[in-house]
């Protein structure tokens, strides 16, 4: 541990990528862990465009339950620690498949949140476009104030395309990054494995924490077996 600290605080960027995982001890539930289903609906079912085209009503009713789940969480050590290890080295980016929020409530800037913000709503039809963490819709499905249409959850659902910039963004921070930390992800959401091979593949030294094993495990260096809040309260930089 000492002589991977001492590497560590050498290193000039680096970038962390998480997932549900880190956000399960401010309990809220990952979606393959216990707490995972909603009513008998597993994630894949209801997190998809064909899911909300057959059920706009239904998928907004898991969002709202899930949205509501969010903004009761208090960010915990982990996102905390993150926070400030982006004043310790000279480049830092965070890179986030959570929706929560609490990467940036516990103060982190630097951040990309690659699957979109559960508290923000677009319009299917025009550019209308709402973030509001107190906005709790009184009927559902919420139309748009602007033009009459649906709206929907900011979020990107399985089979979408990631929003424009965000990759291209990823993929040039992560080609010179020297440690990439992947925390708390499962692996079955393909984009964020590649971009982990690819700093692996471009040099990186990658660091996994998971109490689990994951499907990140073959391209790591060093792995800790651990819940993302022991490792973070035990690591100082
Ligand atoms: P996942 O549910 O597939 O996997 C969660 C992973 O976290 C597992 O590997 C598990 O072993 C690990 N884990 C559980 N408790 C942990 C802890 N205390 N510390 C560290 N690791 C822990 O989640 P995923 O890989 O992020 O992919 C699922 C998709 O679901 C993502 O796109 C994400 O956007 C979305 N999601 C987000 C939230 C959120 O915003 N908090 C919650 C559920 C799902
Ligand atoms: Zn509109």
């Amino acid at each position: 541990m000492q002589e991977f600290i001492h590497k560590l605080k050498q290193a000039k960027r680096v970038a962390v990528l998480t997932g549900a995982g880190i956000s399960q001890e401010s309990g809220i539930p990952t979606f393959r862990g216990e707490g995972g289903l909603w009513k008998q609906y597993r994630a894949e079912e209801l997190a998809t465009p064909e899911a909300f085209r057959r059920d706009p009503q239904l998928v907004w009713e898991w969002y709202e339950w899930r949205k509501k789940i969010c903004s009761e969480a208090k960010p915990n050590i982990a996102h905390l620690k993150l926070a400030d290890w982006e004043k310790k080295f000279p480049e830092f980016h965070l890179f986030t498949q959570n929706v929560d929020g609490l990467h940036r409530r516990a103060g982190s800037q630097q951040v990309t949140s690659l699957h979109g913000d559960i508290f923000s709503a677009r319009c299917t039809k025009c550019k209308y476009f709402l973030s509001d963490r107190d906005r709790f819709w009184d009927s559902l499905p919420p139309h748009c104030p602007s033009c009459g249409s649906l709206l929907r959850p900011h979020i990107v659902w399985f089979g979408e395309s990631y929003f424009e910039g965000d990759l291209d963004f990823a993929f040039s921070f992560l080609k010179e990054t020297d440690f990439l930390f992947v925390v708390g992800t499962s692996g079955s959401v393909g984009v964020p494995v590649q971009l982990a091979a690819f700093a692996k593949a471009n040099g990186a030294t990658t660091v996994e924490i998971n109490p689990m094993p994951s499907g990140y495990q073959s391209m790591m260096d060093i792995q800790f077996s651990e819940k993302a809040g022991e490792f973070f309260s035990r690591i100082d930089i």
